[in-house]
């Protein structure tokens, strides 16, 4: 393909007119690694096709949400009927009952849901929730962990313990994060420390339990373990942020991998099958405070939308199937041992790790612990592979700080060429 006969290129263009950057949200406009974004025409199974018609093995599946692969036919089918009956009311429905049945069923716990529209909602909705009910204000995050774009969440690491958070993004007021206190993932002594000083006014503590936003970095046992302790003994909320892990790594989620049991757990991604949905649900005393039970006020004009519940709902019920995790679990595995031999042959350093149908990898020798040592990964070799592997037909993640996504319509083939894909591509890391 050459740039003049690129049919993404002109798009772009065009796009760059009217939408900034001509994307609508910025990790797709491909600044990381460079070139063109594909504007994808159609998908269907583990593959989309862009303006090219040419065709992509989709290891990113709308980041995260895609399980069933692109138009699984029992989803596509309860959506279409749903859509039959009326697209939104503004009023409750059973399928929004059954789908918080499901969730309440298949997460020990979780004994109240609430929809909402986005994972940025249910973070946003989960932390005034928390601070609601305890009636304090501070909250602490782990530097590295995305919760959506809430302002009081978009903090960039702090430089160490009891550093009030610096706003990530332009527009966000000082005095809006000045109670999100950052602390370094994965580090008990900054954990300890954080709650010896300030233990009687945090309302919460948010934390991605396996991190997919610095790539795919584990919290370590004693970690969760302490950050549950803590949380209990100085009567704050643990709140486990899931929308990226939440019925992507097991059908118990990280917490149920983790054996640990949040107050709240924010939910979104795979339990709307690809449509706009998210939830955060947990202890019914808890949840009781919601509007229009308690005092923290939360709506939505569209949340619980009767077409994305069927799509959440119907995509729920095939991941229940039995041996559903395992297979997708081995096929990711096998992803991960494919690409990291593919590597060794080139003499690249590589550090991989995957759970369930989630993956994460490194151009280092060692997986990282903590958002510092993930930095190091080395970032022109990453964009020479991604350049690789997208011209042979294979789209990852187009930045090194994002996790990678295998669903259930990926075949053996598809890994297979992949592996081989990326044989060629870590052979032009020079
Ligand atoms: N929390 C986590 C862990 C996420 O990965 C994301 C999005 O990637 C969000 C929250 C925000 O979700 P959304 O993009 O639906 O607003």
């Amino acid at each position: 393909m050459t740039p003049s006969t690129d049919l993404n290129i002109p798009l772009f263009e065009r796009a760059k007119a009217r939408i900034p950057g001509g994307v609508n949200s910025p990790v797709r406009a491909f600044r990381a690694v460079g070139g063109t974004p594909r504007f994808v025409q159609r998908a269907h199974g583990a593959y989309f096709w862009d303006a090219n018609g040419q065709r992509f093995i989709d290891y990113i599946g709308s980041w995260g949400p895609m399980i069933l692969g692109h138009g699984h036919p029992a989803v596509l089918d309860a959506v279409q009927k749903a859509a039959v009956d009326g697209f939104s009311f503004g009023a409750p429905t059973e399928r929004e009952v059954e789908l918080a049945e499901e969730i309440a069923d298949l997460l020990p716990s979780i004994d109240m849901v609430r929809l909402v529209s986005s994972g940025t909602e249910a973070g946003m909705s989960a932390i005034r929730l928390a601070r609601g009910a305890t009636g304090r204000s501070r909250i602490i995050k782990f530097e590295g962990c995305y919760h959506g774009h809430a302002d009081a969440l978009l903090v960039k690491a702090g430089s160490g313990l009891a550093t009030f958070g610096n706003p990530t993004s332009a527009g966000v007021p000082p005095e809006v994060v000045r109670h999100t206190l950052v602390l370094e993932y994965n580090n008990l002594a900054q954990l300890d420390e954080a709650f010896a000083l300030h233990g009687a006014d945090i309302a919460g503590l948010i934390i991605e339990p396996i991190a997919g936003n610095m790539n795919f970095v584990r919290a370590s046992q004693p970690f969760i373990d302490r950050c549950r302790e803590l949380c209990t003994r100085h009567g704050a909320l643990f709140i486990a942020d899931e929308v990226m892990t939440g019925f992507r790594v097991g059908l118990q989620c990280a917490q149920g991998l983790l054996n640990v049991k949040p107050d709240i757990t924010v939910l979104g991604k795979v339990i709307g099958g690809g449509m706009p949905l998210a939830a955060f649900g947990g202890r019914r005393d808890v949840m009781e405070q919601l509007a229009p039970l308690g005092p923290v006020y939360q709506a939505g004009t569209l949340s619980g939308n009767p077409v994305a519940t069927a799509c959440g709902l119907a995509t729920l019920r095939e991941i229940r199937k039995p041996g559903f995790f395992t297979a997708l679990a081995a096929r990711t595995r096998a992803l991960v041992d494919g690409l990291h031999s593919a590597a060794r042959e080139a003499g690249v350093p590589f550090a991989a790790d995957s759970e369930g149908g989630m993956f994460g990898f490194f151009l280092l020798d060692a997986l990282p612990q903590n958002y510092p040592a993930v930095m190091q990964s080395n970032g022109a070799a990453f964009n020479t592979l991604f350049h690789g592997l997208l011209e042979r037909g294979v789209y990852i993640a187009p930045a090194l700080y994002e996790a990678g996504f295998v669903s259930a319509a990926h075949s053996e083939d598809d890994i297979g060429a992949t592996v081989q894909a990326a044989r060629e591509a870590f052979r032009l890391i020079g």
